[in-house]
């Protein structure tokens, strides 16, 4: 790696901001902004240009039903239904964030309380929790040992905002479970860890530019919202994805830092690599892709991947913040054996309380220092997330190879059942999984391997059988871009009574009235 420098990133006009002419508009209620795969649950907001015609209203014969696994939920979720509309008039869609109500038809279940792996919604409706709040909580649902250390801690103070030794406490338990973490920062959510370590890796290397793999999310910050999704029609070739913003408010500039790879392909990252090496600092990629369902990577891909970023001079970033503590204690790097330079974690890190990390090598995170790389926020390493990361994390010391064995077991458990049912039922269903979080698609392909490809499934039928084990106790996220995951408070019969109701579901889709599929 060349020596560190502190250089300004970039004098070329075409890439200074500053000298860009404006081009944000303001946003209209005519925009909108849909997931490209999306279906259009409600009708689009684009208001009609002309005054609509009065009609008379329909008759009870020409009214539509239903959809028969919606009209089943109507009637189980109505607090939920009264509370949606209720929070709609005071916060934004009513929930601070979108993915918690988005794809959710008729509602989402407003949860009232949770222990181990079930869930009781504001209708009393019982689940057992497939979602584990976007695989947050690896020892399940308020975990005696966790909320008793929380307890405990609290008692003498929420926060200090001052160094603690407990914050040392939780270091030296990380370290024991991630190897290779010469040092580690804490921040508090995962968003926080991608922005550091990609302001990290710049500062380092001096270069200005980042490499990310089309699909890969990596939170909410303006760099890493560029290509998290991307409908192929405006998204360029599958070879070279154009970058493109996935928020209104980006100014379209943020592209000209960002260039986009599709992942799994050592062939094209290296093209990439080669043509645009003096301004990459860094490629941040998730290891195990968890943003579009699952897609693990192709063996060698990883390996390839680290030896190629470092004979250009450039760092490489894991977000291991879906797959850290999750599918090994030291996330993917330790299950594939690579060594990235900086590590960014998250979820299961704090196993249901807001912290996140930033780890990686002495020699680039010890640059974090008054005048050189800025690092901090007022809640960062708060007494609350690091009394809970703290139990956490032991737990998961404790619980060591054979509790990561055990979520292997229920890994492969579900996916054969899975398989099983959809076989009974002669439906085409393609199961992915890496130890511990696993994604099911409606589709004839064999294998997803990168984003364009996990355009392929079949998004609506997967809503509806999500719509359909709702209603018999299965929740699982409705969006088919999220995952299951699996948490120790999870048994062999939970998985089992998970694949017994999937038979069900998957049955009843191929009765439900065509119209109702797509
Ligand atoms: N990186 C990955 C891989 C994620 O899955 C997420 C969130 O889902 C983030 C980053 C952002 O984390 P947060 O929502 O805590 O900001």
């Amino acid at each position: 790696m060349a020596e560190p420098s502190t250089a300004p990133i970039s004098s070329s006009p075409e890439l200074d901001p500053r000298a860009r002419e404006p081009t944000l508009r303001p946003l209209t209620a005519d925009d909108t902004l849909v997931h490209p795969a999306s279906p259009p649950h409600e009708p689009s907001p684009a208001a009609p240009k002309t005054e609509p015609v009065k009609e008379a209203p329909p008759s009870d014969s020409e009214v539509q039903p239903l959809p028969i696994p919606i009209a089943r939920l109507v009637s189980k979720l109505k607090k939920s239904a009264k509370l949606f509309e209720e929070g709609k008039k005071r916060i934004p869609n009513s929930s601070s964030s979108l993915i918690r109500v988005a794809s959710y038809d008729p509602v989402p279940p407003f949860i009232a309380r949770a222990k181990g792996a079930r869930i009781w919604d504001e209708d009393d409706n019982e689940y057992l929790d497939f979602n584990l709040a976007y695989g947050v909580l690896i020892n399940g649902h308020a975990p005696s040992e966790q909320v008793k250390a929380i307890q405990e801690t609290v008692q003498f103070g929420l926060h200090f905002a001052s160094p603690t030794a407990l914050e040392i406490d939780v270091a030296r338990h990380f370290q024991k479970l991630v190897p290779n973490a010469e040092r580690v920062a804490f921040c508090s959510n995962g968003s926080d860890a991608t922005m550091n370590a990609i302001r990290i890796a710049r500062a380092v290397t001096g270069k200005d530019a980042i490499l990310k793999f089309e699909g890969h999310y990596h939170g909410q910050h303006d760099l890493a919202l560029i290509s998290a999704e991307a409908p192929p029609v405006v998204a360029g070739l599958d070879e070279y994805p154009r970058p493109l913003p996935n928020s209104a408010g980006i100014p379209p500039g943020v592209t000209d830092y960002v260039m986009v790879a599709p992942f799994n392909s050592v062939v094209s990252f290296e093209r990439m690599v080669r043509r645009y090496r003096d301004r990459l600092a860094a490629v941040i990629l998730e290891p195990v892709m968890a943003n579009a369902g699952v897609i693990p990577p192709a063996p060698e891909f990883l390996k390839r991947l680290v030896e190629i970023a470092h004979e250009n001079d450039m760092l490489v970033i894991f977000d291991e913040v879906f797959t850290g503590f999750r599918v090994a204690p030291g996330g993917a790097q330790q299950l594939y054996s690579v060594q990235p330079d900086i590590s960014c974690w998250a979820k299961a890190l704090g196993g249901g309380v807001p912290v996140s990390a930033v780890s990686g090598k002495a020699e680039y995170m010890d640059l974090i220092a008054p005048g050189r790389i800025s690092f901090g926020g007022t809640y960062f390493a708060n007494n609350l997330s690091m009394a809970g990361t703290l139990a956490n994390l032991r737990m998961l010391h404790r619980g060591g190879e054979e509790l990561y064995a055990r979520f292997g077991r229920l890994t492969a458990k579900l996916e054969k059942g899975l398989e099983e049912a959809a076989r009974d039922a002669k439906i085409s269903v393609l199961v992915q999984s890496v130890n511990g979080m696993l994604q099911f698609f409606f589709t004839r392909r064999k294998k997803i391997v990168n984003y364009r490809e996990s355009l392929q499934i079949d998004w609506n039928l997967f809503l509806r059988n999500a719509q359909l084990l709702l209603d018999k106790g299965i929740y699982i996220h409705p969006d088919n871009y999220e995952r299951i995951t699996f948490s120790s408070a999870h048994s062999e019969k939970d998985v089992e009574h998970f694949v017994s109701v999937a038979t069900e579901t998957f049955k009843e889709l191929r009765t439900l009235p065509r119209d109702y599929l797509p």
